[in-house]
Parts: C-alpha cells; structure tokens; sequence
C-alpha cells in the first residue's frame, strides 16, 4: 500500500518527502511555516545582499541569473531589473528545444538583458540522455548537471560572485529541512539534490566514446576557484513570495508564450514547454516512485487553496503517469530514435525502472498494463 500526505495527495515514495505522526508531508509543512514569514523583512535583507554585491562604476555585472526561459526565469529576470540590478542571462541550452521554447529564451533577451546560451556538444548530449535513461532512469540528467554547474562556471570565469537562483525545491517540493531552510546553493547541495542520482559525471568517461575533454560543462568549478570569486548563490524564492502560478501571470503580460492545452501527463499549460524529452523524464519518475508530474501540480495549487484534495485525485487519475507517446505533440518515436533507441528497447528499460511494488501485477508477478501501455497503481489514496 502506499501512503500519501492527508492534506495534499503527495505518496511518502517520493525520495526525502517524510510524512509526520499526523499525516501531513514536510512540503506542506514547510508551505504553512511560509505563511508567518515576514516578507517585508526578506525584502530588505534581499536588498542589502544586492547592494552589498552591486558592480562597482557599472565595470562588471551586478549578478547572474541563470534561466531556462519558462516562466520563473521570466519573473526572476523581471523582479531583478524591478530591483535595479544589472544581471547577466546563462541558459544552459536544453535537450531537445522546442519551438515555445525558443520563442520564450528570445522573450527573456528583449526584457533588456545581456543574455549567454551555453551549448554543450550535442552527439555527445545525445549520448548522455542514452547513458542517463539506461543507467539511472532519467533521460534528462545531463540537463540537471549543466542547469547547475554552466552559470558557476561562467560566474567564476567572468567574475562576478552572487547568482541569483529561483525557488529552493527542497522548500516549495518538501525534503530535509536543514536543506530546505538553506538560502544559499553550494556543491554539497548539488551534490545531494541537483539530481544526479549517484551517476557522477566522472563515471561518463570510457563509455561510448566520451572523453574527458567533453565533459568540461558538466564540471562544477574547483573549490579553489570558487573561492578566488568568492561566488555564492541565493534563492529569489527565500525573499519574495513565490507562486509557480502568479509568475506564469506575470510572464504571460510580458510576452512569455504558453501552450496551447494543458501540457501532456501535467494538469497546466505554462511550464516545461521548452524540452521535448521531459515526457520520458516524468514517466519515469512514476515508474520509479509512483507519483508524476499532475500530482506535483496538484499539490502545489492544493497548498494554495486554488484545488480540493478530491478534486485533485481524479485529476491525477486521469492524467498522471500515462505512457508518454507525445509530449509537446511531438511523438515518443522521434525523441527515441534522437537518442538511438528503438521502442522495443525503451519498454524494456521502462520495466526495468518500475517499483512493482507500486503497480498492480498479474498472478505471476508481470506489470498489467492497459492497450495503451499504462499502468495502474496500487492504491490512489490512504486506504482506511
Ligand atoms: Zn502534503
């Protein structure tokens, strides 16, 4: 049986979610302690660390922001220049860009910021997402490595200290909370939740012809460098009230394109528009843990108040962790034979990820599947 939080609908499978002696997760937890937070107080302390950072005579940039260019990096942009400060852009350029995409990155640059897209070797990539699905289940790990060390990288090489990142996913998606309260990013935090799920990046060389030499923008800088710039990082999430969905508002009137339906296997249309294997990457968070991408939607807007409990189960029963032959109305079959994968293939390494224990089996033990390949779990809610 899985148990999930009372109060969202969020199963105690998911990695470092700890559901208290009451029921309730430390996500939602963690969202009531938001509710007393003095906002005007993080405000002004935001302020000091800006102006405790501010480029001397304008010679440098005040910060770096690194972005994706969906909405959070939209309304991170916009509150820093609201702010007066003087960012510099880094996308870590992602796996299979859509067009929205695209559209969203060009939207960002015409905010008025200086912008840098790093590109990182794509048959090399394209290996990468092969070797992260087979070996750990998740074709976009090479995208969380970059999206965390690319802007390190170029704060060390360009010299300016203070990145400013969005939200602190430990404290909005639950997880330990002396991480959660933590405001600032280090290597041990990238270490232990940048999501590289024991794959470290030094295990790629060897394998399928991959060097060392292609690697060098998957490699966080040295201690020794960091210290030279004396790069720290905050989470914009820690000092001003932050709503996935407020942003997507703020984006929207500032030109951010949104798609044209809820996002397939999401309950939303205005996030994950810019990487077509993030289909694959949420089905396989299912697989593994039993929960998909509708179920962590669901529970942010049921903290919010903006969706019942009961609501958000049939929501999610309908839309979470189904097979993912399109994601962004691009079929399954082009993303696959993007990476050198048959379907075959894929189905096997899918079963391979999946927790049986989460999913109803047949008498001997095989995974039931339905004629369009989805699975059923084994129970939706806490069962009394
Ligand atoms: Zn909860």
């Amino acid at each position: 049986m899985i148990r999930y939080c009372k109060r969202c609908i969020m199963p105690e499978t998911k990695p470092d979610l700890y559901i208290d002696e009451e029921g309730v997760c430390a996500a939602c937890r963690s969202f009531e302690q938001r509710m007393e937070v003095d906002w005007a107080d993080r405000k002004q302390k935001l302020l000091a660390i800006l102006d405790r950072y501010k480029s001397v005579n304008g010679g440098n940039y005040d910060c770096i922001i690194p972005v994706s260019g969906g909405k959070d990096s939209h309304f991170q942009t916009i509150r820093m220049l609201e702010l007066g400060a003087n960012p510099l852009c880094v996308t870590a350029s992602t796996d299979m860009l859509s067009d929205i995409g695209r559209h969203n990155i060009e939207n960002i640059k015409k905010l008025g910021v200086d912008y840098i897209e790093v590109t990182t070797n794509p048959v090399v990539r394209r290996k990468i997402n092969r070797l992260g699905l087979t070996q750990v289940g998740d074709i976009s790990w090479p995208e969380h490595v970059t999206i965390f060390t690319i802007p390190v990288r170029i704060a060390v090489q360009m010299n300016i200290p203070l990145i400013v990142w969005g939200e602190n996913s430990q404290n909005e998606y639950g997880g330990p909370a002396g991480a959660a309260e933590n405001d600032v990013l280090t290597r041990r935090w990238l270490e232990e939740f940048g999501g590289l799920l024991g794959l470290r990046v030094s295990d790629l060389v060897g394998q399928d012809g991959i060097e060392s030499q292609h690697l060098m923008q998957y490699t966080y800088p040295s201690d020794e460098e960091l210290a030279r710039v004396g790069v720290t990082g905050i989470f914009l999430g820690y000092y001003v009230p932050w709503d996935g969905y407020s942003n997507a508002l703020i984006a929207q009137a500032h030109g951010f394109r949104t798609y044209n339906k809820p996002v397939e296997g999401s309950l939303i249309n205005y996030e994950n528009l810019d990487n077509v294997q993030t289909g694959i990457h949420d089905y396989f968070k299912f697989l593994k843990f039993g929960f998909g991408r509708a179920t962590d939607l669901a529970c942010l807007h049921i903290r919010r108040g903006r969706l019942s409990r009961e609501d958000a189960l049939k929501l999610v029963k309908m839309h979470d962790g189904k097979f993912p032959w399109v994601y962004l109305g691009v079929p399954i079959e082009d993303v696959l034979e993007d990476i050198g994968m048959t379907m075959d293939e894929f189905v096997k390494v899918c079963d391979r990820f999946t927790n049986k224990k989460l999913f109803v089996c047949d008498s001997r033990g095989n995974l039931v599947k339905d004629r369009d390949g989805n699975l059923t779990k084994v129970n939706y809610d806490n069962v009394e």
